[in-house]
């Protein structure tokens, strides 16, 4: 077989085929081709060594704002992706059905990292979130727009994965549930999942499950008091645990107020670990306290989530999640992403959105990205070809 990349030694941890070993890896045409020892390539194959490192599905950062330019939270995609070792960004809600075709044209279809959105049910998405104007989207019922919003999804599914929403009183003063009852209309309508937002009550975490269909993602699931999943004696919530039996989704989504150690803590210890972890990575919280995919997932490292149950929060799980299965996963056939992880040892500040500090002993860095079968990083002289 002829491979265009051949990535050799590295650790692999696929948690789609539960596989954690040593071996090489083989991409060709876009694609993953063969997991096994000694892959041998031709004159045209790029050959990497990778020994000592891990190598993953690329990294799926589930809830990001990429619309950069767009909206006043956009951050670069391509930036954030090649550092963070992010391959495929799901944008949740930046743009609307008002707005989303400038998304497509000017971002998505132009950016060499892949881009997926759940689209706002909102016109105009998430049109003013800054340091100096702040106005919630779902605070004004006459922007919910569900028919134009099913009009949007139907002629761009192959990169609306889903409908979002914010509800709460930051991002929907006193409109309580019902933002989120207009967004399932839509979502109902145009056949796909729900990615719903929660801050402050109104509504409350419990209204909000009570609502949401199994496939559906509640984001910012980990967030501090109030609205946190966990009772003050660190119980997990009665509806928390009905609500996954149902199969509604749990994200942490981190951003600039959604996660808390303490919350995480008490849901760890009750072994309820999330079903996807991503950054919420936006203007106001890059440079802290989320700062980017890796730094959250070292998070859940430190707090004492293993390994590769946070590889599979941030792949298979959230491939799931988008139900594109081709992604997340080494199989051969998937689509040929990989990022190339290493684990340091030391001595690592955290901090969470409370301002709560954290001493972690582990870090996870991004050393590498592959997209599409093709090494794609500037740091490409640490593996230099062989
Ligand atoms: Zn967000």
């Amino acid at each position: 077989m002829a491979f265009d990349l051949i990535l050799k030694g590295g650790r692999i941890i696929d948690p789609s085929q539960s596989l954690d070993r040593i071996s090489d890896i083989g991409f060709a045409a876009g694609k993953v081709a063969r997991i096994g020892a000694d892959l041998a390539g031709d004159a045209g194959t790029d050959v990497r060594d990778v020994s000592g490192h891990i190598v993953s599905p690329g990294l799926i950062d589930l809830h990001t704002h990429v619309y950069w330019g767009g909206t006043s939270l956009g951050i670069d995609a391509e930036e954030f992706c090649r550092t963070s070792g992010v391959t495929t960004c799901i944008d949740t809600g930046s743009a609307g059905p008002g707005n989303f075709a400038g998304f497509r044209k000017h971002v998505i279809d132009t950016s060499a990292v892949r881009i997926l959105a759940y689209l706002h049910v909102s016109f105009a998405g998430i049109y003013a979130f800054s340091k100096t104007v702040m106005v919630g989207e779902s605070e004004e019922l006459r922007l919910m727009a569900p028919a134009e919003a099913v009009q949007v999804a139907e002629a761009n599914r192959d990169v609306i994965i889903g409908i979002k929403v914010r509800v709460g009183r930051n991002a929907g003063g006193t409109s309580g549930a019902a933002p989120l009852d207009i967004a399932l209309q839509a979502a109902n309508e145009a056949g796909l999942p729900v990615m719903c937002h929660i801050d402050f009550p109104p509504p409350s975490y419990e209204e909000v499950l009570q609502r949401l269909r199994p496939g559906d993602v509640l984001t910012h699931a980990f967030r501090p008091f109030p609205n946190a999943p966990v009772d003050h004696q660190g119980k997990v919530k009665e509806a928390v645990r009905a609500a996954r039996g149902r199969g509604v989704l749990f994200d942490i989504g981190h951003g600039k107020g959604s996660f808390a150690f303490k919350t995480a803590r008490g849901m760890l210890a009750n072994g309820f670990y999330p079903d996807t972890i991503s950054s919420d990575v936006h203007a106001l919280c890059i440079n802290g306290p989320a700062f980017d995919q890796v730094t959250t997932l070292s998070k859940f490292l430190c707090l004492g989530m293993p390994l590769n149950d946070v590889i599979a929060a941030t792949t298979v799980n959230a491939a799931m999640a988008l139900k594109r299965p081709e992604l997340g996963s080494l199989k051969p056939g998937s689509i040929g992403d990989a990022t190339i992880l290493s684990v340091r040892q030391g001595e690592f500040d955290y901090v969470d959105v409370v301002g709560e500090h954290m001493v972690g002993d582990k870090r996870i860095v991004s050393e590498g990205v592959v997209i599409a079968g093709r090494w794609w990083h500037p740091r490409a002289s640490k593996f230099s070809k062989t």
